[in-house]
């Protein structure tokens, strides 16, 4: 499932090249997660003004609405100039005067929504509920340690669920708190501000090196330039369960959290 970091890294390979370009059609294919909420000729003469992103939405802003795009489990942006007719699995194009940007989604968990401006109920719903983002300024360590204060569940749920900080996934999640020394069942509630503080600044780590090494957790992940996807996550403990911990050597435990596998050492996180 694309993360965070890959739909960083989706949206730096096409932002520039298509900021400024005009839209000259949109086309779908079959139905995606949600509608797109308006014909889709209504985007044809558009301007594009940007592409930004907020949790795991891009947001490509026109000169008159925005698109929300989210790649789903399944989903990858390609922006090309010219990509050749659409696959079965290519479920939106939008052609503009720089490029077509396309969107391959085999599962269709993906979506592309249409809406007039960023205060539409749609973006609200969909955007209202999430966290800090962890690369900005704004994820700031003693807002985190308040946040982590009202929460009683363990650690781990608690950057997965997203309301605190939005982009922390299921490696993402083991491998920052691997960093941090934190035990991944300790309650949220019960860490120190050092503790929070330093699992702050594991979170932004983890996910900027994911960022700058491009980004992949997806075997086949091809950013929207077409580039293969060239980097596996260097994890630490994520998926080496009875494996050497790198730090001290003691194998790599792996459990169950809420249906999702969690993997830790069991002597560099004690607590
Ligand atoms: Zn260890």
């Amino acid at each position: 499932m694309p993360e965070l970091p890959e739909v960083e890294v989706t949206r730096r390979s096409f932002a520039d090249r298509i900021t400024g370009a005009t839209v000259v059609s949109a086309r779908l294919g079959k139905p995606l997660r949600w509608p797109l909420g308006v014909d889709p000729q209504h985007v044809a003469g558009r301007r594009v003004t940007g592409v930004g992103r907020r949790g795991k939405y891009l947001l490509l802003h026109l000169d008159e609405g925005l698109l929300l795009m989210h790649l789903g489990m399944s989903g990858s942006l390609r922006f090309a100039h010219d990509p050749g007719s659409a696959g079965r699995h290519d479920h939106f194009d939008l052609v503009t005067t720089a490029g077509v940007l396309r969107l391959h989604d085999p599962r269709r968990f993906g979506a592309v929504v249409w809406a007039p401006h960023e205060l539409d109920e749609r973006v609200v719903r969909l955007l209202g509920g999430l966290g800090a983002e962890p690369l900005e300024d704004g994820f700031d360590a003693g807002r985190f340690h308040a946040a982590l204060r009202e929460r009683r569940a363990p650690i781990k749920q608690v950057l997965l669920a997203g309301d605190v900080v939005v982009g922390v996934g299921n490696i993402y999640a083991s491998e920052a708190l691997f960093h941090a020394g934190i035990r991944p069942t300790v309650r949220a509630a019960r860490l120190s501000r050092p503790r929070a503080d330093r699992l702050h600044a594991a979170i932004r780590e983890v996910l900027q090196r994911a960022v700058e090494q491009g980004g992949s957790t997806l075997r086949d992940f091809a950013n929207a330039m077409g580039d293969a996807g060239h980097f596996q996550l260097q994890a630490a403990v994520y998926g080496r369960a009875g494996q050497p911990c790198p730090v001290c050597g003691t194998p790599v435990r792996q459990i169950r959290q809420g249906q999702r596998s969690t993997f830790y050492c069991p002597n560099c996180q004690r607590g």
